[in-house]
Order: structure tokens, then sequence, then C-alpha cells
């Protein structure tokens, strides 16, 4: 019997709502969902796909323990209590011996839960937790924060008056959510500057295109803030009022002549600066994040903190059609991934064993914890809290060292999910020494990866459309609904860390059996279960601008920090200072 199912796509982040279409017992299209407030009927290529992940002959289908030599391929079939039970079993007894950082965890960008692991890591006590997310969005988060308390992800595109796509583009890697809103934004007659070595789609509909050299993105925001701060183009009364710095910065830039600069980036003078005029001239603007500049080097950190404060002085925080991320009404009362994560449960003396927070400390608990504290200062339900998972991370590279040298101390566990750290992670050959050297590697995936294949545990990931999900940003909550039964014995992250965590005695925090448990949880201040939300589709906050005025930011000082006491009091540049790639 034919029937139409409403489901989620989580392959990449917006977590689109889509329609399963089942021919008989099987799913035989996907669409998208009209009705839905995110993607409104679009899906991208992606997502049509979905299909044949769900049904894919290798997909990984039961618990599987390693019977031959370590990458033989030789498993057995075996249940999943008996799997968490040895499991279980070994991680007791290489924490008994070795304490609890002897166990690391590697994970992906977001196809899975994450604040799960961060519960079980916090309580169990290690806090080597480490994956992708140095060359991922995490070094903006981390330091959108620490210079105004809070990651902007939700630039009011639609109602902009000027879009920069800096490093970005959408109409490739965010079809659905972010090219729509600036199509609309230039229906109403907003200006589109793109800055991209690429002459891409956007770049082609642009008013103006800066074909950058790569790697020099930080020199010209720098060359940028110059000319605003010369020409006098910046807010006045907000700097004056609500940063702090401001003086050390125009010190810092003045180097930056649109000469100087275009000899870096390659770009004339003229357009450096008919650029950063016609985005000043016309506000309110945005500059979306693009994973061009986090993802670019040496600079990539310091480019976070020249696109925040560019954004900042221009008077764009907070505004209407500006750059938005306070959370909005409602939004502010959900019990969100922060409060999931646990953070409180790890122990003092544990978080000083992250490893590589000697070396990046600002990546590690000692940032994360400035920048929590800051954060503390501020009323409840006003700017979200830094998430762990997003911001505080052992340093994958040193994780990997341990692993092989056993120092600074032995590191013989790890677990893996959904991700394949031999790709994923730098020095492929260095990861493939540690992952054969680990006592104990455990995996939960969809496919038998490199990595997979190294491990002594295999246990059956759920695809996104076989688990149900809440998703929240700063201004809207949306549930994504289950759409299928679990397939043969694939389950979520959710039940293999509760599994896992009930065995090691972790029981009371985890008092939620079931994943639609923990988001009744979540939804409950707002007086809604997670059900109830998804028959709404989600919730939408009353967006209340400008709370700054009363509130403050979410920084050490109570300011935009133009020049980051955070940085300066771990070791870093606190003004971005310009390096060759
Ligand atoms: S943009 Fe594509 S891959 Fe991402 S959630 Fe939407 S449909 Fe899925």
């Amino acid at each position: 019997m034919s029937k139409v199912v409403r489901s989620y796509c989580g392959l990449c982040h917006p977590r689109c709502g889509i329609l399963l279409h089942y021919g008989g017992d099987k799913v035989v299209k996907v669409t998208g969902d009209p009705d839905h407030p995110i993607n409104r009927g679009n899906i991208c290529e992606r997502g049509r796909l979905m299909v044949d992940h769900l049904y894919h002959p290798d997909r990984i289908n039961y618990p599987l323990k390693r019977v031959g030599k370590k990458g033989e391929g030789k498993w057995e079939r075996i249940s999943w209590d008996q799997a968490l039970d040895e499991v279980a079993e070994k991680l007791s007894a290489l924490k008994d011996e070795y304490g609890a950082e002897t166990l690391a965890f590697t994970h992906g960008t977001k196809r899975t839960y994450h604040w799960d692991c961060r519960r079980f890591f916090n309580i169990f006590g290690s806090p080597n937790t480490c994956g992708v997310n140095t060359i991922c969005m995490c070094p903006s988060y981390a330091t959108e924060f620490a210079t105004y308390g809070g990651m902007i992800m939700g630039s009011e595109v639609p109602a902009s008056k000027c879009v920069v796509m800096w490093g970005s583009n959408p109409s490739q890697s965010n079809p659905n959510l972010l090219y729509p809103m600036i199509l609309h934004a230039r229906k109403n007659g907003a200006k589109l500057i793109v800055i991209d070595p690429r002459k891409t789609n956007e770049a082609k509909k642009a008013d103006l295109w800066l074909q950058i050299r790569p790697g020099t993105d930080l020199a010209l925001m720098l060359g940028w803030i110059r000319t605003i701060i010369k020409e006098e183009l910046y807010d006045k009364e907000f700097v004056e009022n609500y940063t702090t710095g401001f003086e050390e910065l125009a010190e810092e830039v003045e180097q930056y002549t649109p000469e100087k600069v275009s000899e870096i980036t390659g770009i004339p003078p003229q357009l450096i600066e008919e650029s950063v005029r016609m985005y000043a001239a016309n506000s309110p603007a945005v500059i979306p994040f693009g994973l061009g500049l986090d993802k670019q080097g040496k600079n990539s950190t310091q480019c976070a903190r020249g696109r925040a404060i560019i954004r900042a002085i221009t008077g764009n925080l907070e505004i209407p059609g500006g750059e938005v991320f306070s959370l909005a009404g409602d939004i502010g009362k959900i019990r969100d991934w922060t409060y999931l994560e646990a953070n409180e449960a790890m122990p003092e003396a544990q978080k000083k064993k992250q490893l590589g927070a000697d070396q990046y400390p600002f990546f590690g608990f000692p940032g994360w914890e400035k920048n929590s504290a800051a954060n503390a200062k501020l009323p409840e339900g006003y700017m979200s809290p830094p998430e762990s998972w997003h911001s505080n991370l052992a340093h994958a590279r040193e994780v990997m060292n341990a692993i092989i040298t056993e120092k600074p101390y032995p590191v013989k566990a790890a677990i893996t999910l959904a991700n394949n750290p031999m790709v994923a992670l730098p020095d492929t050959q260095k990861v493939f020494e540690a992952l054969k050297a680990l006592e104990l590697y455990v995996v939960v995936e969809y496919y038998m990866t490199p990595s997979a294949a190294m491990a002594d545990y295999v246990f059956p990931a759920a695809s996104t459309v076989e688990t149900s999900e809440l998703w929240l940003t700063s201004g809207f909550a949306v549930a994504c609904p289950q759409g299928v039964e679990p397939l043969y014995e694939r389950r979520n992250s959710y039940d293999f860390y509760r599994g896992l965590a009930v065995r090691l005695g972790q029981e009371k925090y985890w008092p939620w059996e079931t994943i639609e448990d923990v988001y009744d949880h979540c939804l409950e201040p707002i007086g809604l279960t997670f059900k109830q939300l998804t028959e709404q589709y989600g919730v939408f906050g009353q967006k209340e601008y400008q709370r700054y005025k009363k509130y403050g930011f979410g920084t050490p000082s109570g300011k935009v920090e133009l020049k980051s006491s955070i940085f300066e009091e771990l070791g870093a540049d606190p003004i971005p200072k310009y390096k060759e790639p």
C-alpha cells in the first residue's frame, strides 16, 4: 500500500523537511515537504539520495565483533547486549588501570546528536573528544563568543540591503536555506558582493566580485576596517558605548592601505574601496558565515575575528536585517544542547589532562570556560551558552600522538561515531598507526569505512530518517520526526551511549529511555511535547532586537571586544594580525 510519511533529511545542517513515499513496506521516493518552514518543498541532490542511503547493500546492519587480525575484515555478528556488555567491561578495566583519560573519541559534523557523546565523556571523566571541528565552523564559533558572546548563524539575509558572500557558495552548498534568502534579498534590491577566488554562480550575479588570492582574506578585512575607520563609515554611537579596543584596532590597521592590501590579495585598490563603501553605506548588511574562511589555514581564527569586527563596528549587530544571534522569545526557555552535555560533571583534575590544551588553550577547556563564564553573567535565555562539542576539544593530532607514544599518558581506547578519522583528520598514516595501536577501538557507523575496518567492535548506526531529532537555532526550534522504523538492528547514537552508560554505572544521569523522552524534557519549559512540536513543525521565537542595550554582550567586559581579553589572556593576538599563508 502506498503512503506518504513526514520526516527530515539530516545529511547536512538545515535539516530539511522531507516526505517519504512508500510503495508497500519500502520507501521508494523522497521529495521536499512543501509545508516545511525551512526548505518549503526544496530538496537537494544529496537529500534525494536518502532512499539509496537507507537501503544501500553496503550498510552495516548488525553489531560486529572482530575475530581476525585488526583490519583483516573477519567479523562475527553479535547482539547489541553482548557488544555493549563486552565494550563496557573492557572500558571499565582500562579506566581502572590508566584513568578515564585513556578513552578518546572522534566525530564528524553533526549527522548524529553529539551532545550525547559529550554527556557520556563528561560523566566518564575523559576530556579527550576530538573531531573535524578545527577545519569546520568551530573556530568561528568560539571566536565569535570571545568577541561578542555568540555565534551568528541567523543573519537576517532576506531583509538585508547588502549581502557579502565571503568564502561561501550557497547555491551549491546551502541551496535550500541560505541561497533562497539571498535571492529574496536581491529581489528587494539588496547589493551582492562576492569575495572568492573562483567565479562562482554567485560571483557571476554579483554587483562586485573580488577575486582574492587564497589565504589572504584577513588582509582584505584589515583593509576594509581601515577604510571604515578612516572614512568614518563606522557606527560611532555603537563603537563608543558598546565596544572595547577601538583605538588599538585603528592603530593596528593603519598599515593596511588599499595599495598594500592590493599587493597582498591581488584585488585592485579601487575595487577594495568600492566594495567596503558599498557594504558600509547599505545598512543593514550581512556577512553570512562561510566555510571558505574557516578552513583557510593559519589566518582562519583571526579571519573569524576580522569578520566579527566588521559586522560590529558598522552597527549591524542585533538589528532587523542584520546579524542576529540572541535567543528569540520562547527559544531561550528550551533546555538546549549545552544543558544536555552535562559539562558540570567533568572533574576539575580531568579537565587539566585534555590533550593539546597546553598548545591550543582557546579551543580547549581554558577558552571554553572563559566563554562560559562570560555567558553566565547574562540573564538566562538571552544568549545561548557555548556548546562544548563546538568549542572545547582535545587536539586531534595530540590525541593520535598520545595513542602511539603513550605520552604524556597512555590512550588505550577510542570511540568513533559517524566519522572516518583516517580520511577526516590530518596525517592518514599517523591515524592508521594510532588506530592499530589501540587496545580497544569501537566504531558506530553506516558503512565499513577504512577506519571502521580497524575496529574491535562496530555498531550499526541509524540514518537520520530512522530516528528523531530536535533542531535548535537562536530563532527557532524544529521537530525532525522519524519516518522509518530502524531497519535491521540499526540504532541512534543516543541508544548507543545510554546503553554503554547504564552498564558503566551512569544510569542516574540518563533517566530518559528514548530520544523522544529527552526532547520532551527539553521542551517542557515551553509546554510542548516532541509529538506536539512535530505536529506544528516547530516554534519560531518572537525576536527582540538590541537587547544588548539592557544586558550587554556575553564577553568578560560585557561589550564587543574588538581587542579580545580572552585571546590576550591565553597568549593569542588580541587584535587580528595578518600572516602570509
Ligand atoms: S540541504 Fe540537502 S542534504 Fe542538506 S538537509 Fe537539506 S536536503 Fe538534506
